[in-house]
């Protein structure tokens, strides 16, 4: 199995979080894609840095004017007078606001509350480059899956809160929809993306929500009790011709291997009835029992029993690297779950 990955990636390095009114470090460092590539090392596995893409390609997911923020908004941000080292956001546009027909500020304070989601997605002048070539890990997984071979993007940053025009939950560019879109252009008629990060993937959700060509399935902590808060219940399922093609399994709180594996089975149902030819793994491992923040307690068997369930589908996989913080477990995660890939 190939694993795609550019050292380029470990540029960004953001600082700002913000949890319960405290600024804190922030979670996604680069000592996680560190533990993740010793772990692929220690497999055996073939590292190789995807090969280069342009803007057009993210186009297929992303809009114009925000892959422009993505690479501007830094510039702009450095030339305000006494500004902080990274760009966040301190106002959004709300529903009222959006209801009454409000419209992108030229400015860049405005822009950032506009095209980001919340605090937890800083932007630096290394984020886009890095988040191009997490990009590209992934398109080039995808184009191993299009020939019917398992292949693993580490993507850091990683992709499933990121919206076509907005950034948030440590995502900028949404990997797995970028994959998912490249194995359509490949040929394959139908595409399922499979998310099993502990955090709804809503940003993917919102991204295929009302197409038939790429069915969603995420499996995630309840979002009435976590992030991402407002997304992710049972009930949405799609619109127009999108209808019963996006398919949500919230958890309870502590939800454990049987539960979990349970909510997988059942994905892996309706994937299969939905007559795919290729699958995009959203793979988190924030699941796990040893996360910091945790909302559920997967074991490290069950990643494995998790990759040998997806492995009896017997589809070509483009696995795409999503969260998980424990850097002193997440490595041997990786291990358990792509052996149980196969
Ligand atoms: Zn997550």
């Amino acid at each position: 199995m190939k694993v795609f990955w550019d050292q380029a990636q470990q540029a960004h390095a953001p600082e700002f979080f913000l949890q319960k009114g405290k600024v804190r470090k922030n979670f996604e460092i680069p000592a996680r894609a560190d533990a993740l590539i010793d772990a692929c090392t220690d497999m055996r596995l073939e590292i190789i840095d995807p090969p280069e893409i342009d803007l057009l390609t993210l186009r297929q997911v992303h809009t114009p004017d925000y892959l422009g923020f993505l690479r501007d908004g830094p510039r702009a941000w450095a030339a305000l007078p006494d500004p902080g080292d990274e760009v966040v956001a301190n106002i959004h546009p709300t529903p009222e606001m959006m209801a009454n027909g409000a419209r992108r500020s030229s400015t860049i304070i405005g822009q950032v509350g506009w095209y980001t989601a919340d605090a937890a997605c800083p932007i630096t002048l290394e984020t886009f480059p890095a988040a191009v070539r997490a990009a590209a890990g992934a398109i080039a997984a995808a184009d191993e899956a299009a020939v019917g071979r398992h292949a693993y993007a580490l993507a850091r940053p990683p992709g499933h809160h990121a919206y076509a025009a907005r950034a948030g939950g440590h995502c900028y560019l949404n990997n797995a929809a970028l994959a998912a879109e490249r194995l359509r252009m490949q040929g394959a008629a139908r595409v399922a993306i499979l998310d099993i990060d502990s955090h709804h993937g809503n940003g993917t959700q919102g991204i295929f929500w009302d197409r038939d060509d790429v069915f969603f399935a995420s499996i995630h902590g309840d979002p009435n009790r976590y992030y991402p808060w407002y997304v992710g219940h049972a009930g949405e399922r799609g619109a127009g011709a999108g209808i019963g093609c996006n398919l949500n399994m919230p958890l309870l709180q502590g939800a454990d291997d049987e539960m979990w594996l349970a909510a997988i089975g059942s994905a892996l149902a309706a994937i299969t009835a939905h007559r795919v030819d290729a699958l995009v793994i959203s793979l988190g491992f924030d699941a796990s029992c040893d996360e910091p923040l945790g909302f559920l307690d997967v074991s490290a068997d069950g990643f494995a029993r998790a990759g040998a369930a997806i492995r009896k589908l017997n589809r070509p996989c483009a696995v795409v690297q999503e969260g998980g913080y424990n850097v002193d477990v997440i490595g041997g995660l990786l291990i358990k779950f792509l052996g149980g890939l196969g």
